[in-house]
């Protein structure tokens, strides 16, 4: 069942729990600011916010760290060479970051589309984007939001935990109604996204984690999880 996009309530929860993360969590040198880590040398320097958004797909950031390198130092830096690229030399540099057959189809796909479709200075549409195989919501709006400076929510699998963990959703939130909770819930800042998305993704990875460190977390008061594990372990004490 669809979530309820939308309360005063709801609301104010998402604002609170942004400004919390933003005073309680340290400054996080990897992503700066909340901007895509971008090491440079990529002609158009978008894409390679395109290459990062489909190499994260399913594995760490850090293979995406160590992959970048390997394909600016073989070459593949514009959108043309990427495209011109022969499959298995595509595979072999881009083999760091896992699944790495369906990674270069899904990234010859997109420099073929932007080749066809975009000028230099234009935007993609978020359907088109989409109507690509191995082109996901996430993928897409990471492309939109760090690669074009669209407004476009990312409401990836962390943003997703921390709103049930929270309490503010159900266990069954899906991708389109958190990113409709968080873009209604937010003013419509690319930069605002931007932070917020990157204070998620640094609480998810450092307390928030599969194993939460609930007792290092500036949430926990308001925290569902937190505070039926908190009721539980009082109940025991009694
Ligand atoms: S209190 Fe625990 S479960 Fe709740 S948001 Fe913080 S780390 Fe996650």
């Amino acid at each position: 069942m669809a979530e309820t996009p939308l309360t005063g309530e709801r609301t104010a929860s998402i604002l609170a729990v942004f400004q919390l993360l933003a005073d309680g969590l340290p400054p996080d040198r990897s992503w700066p600011g909340g901007d895509w880590p971008l090491i440079g040398g990529f002609k158009p320097d978008w894409l390679e916010v395109v290459l990062g958004s489909v190499l994260t797909q399913n594995t760490r950031w850090e293979n995406v760290e160590n992959t970048i390198p390997r394909m600016k130092s073989r070459g593949l830096v514009t959108l043309e060479e990427v495209h011109r690229c022969p499959l298995g030399e595509l595979e072999s540099a881009i083999r760091p970051a896992g699944f790495f057959r369906q990674k270069t189809r899904t990234i010859k796909g997109l420099a073929g589309f932007f080749l066809r479709h975009i000028d230099p200075n234009g935007i993609p549409r978020r359907e088109d984007l989409l109507a690509l195989k191995g082109v996901g919501f996430e993928t897409a709006d990471s492309i939109l939001l760090y690669g074009f400076n669209r407004p476009e929510f990312v409401a990836d699998a962390y943003s997703r935990r921390l709103l049930r963990r929270l309490g503010i959703v159900g266990p069954n939130i899906e991708y389109a109604d958190a990113k409709l909770l968080f873009e209604s819930c937010l003013k419509q800042e690319v930069h605002l996204y931007k932070t917020f998305h990157a204070l998620i993704v640094q609480h998810a990875k450092q307390i928030c984690r599969k194993r939460p460190l609930c007792g290092q977390c500036p949430l926990r008061q308001d925290c569902q999880t937190y505070l039926r594990g908190q009721r539980k372990l009082d109940r025991e004490a009694e």
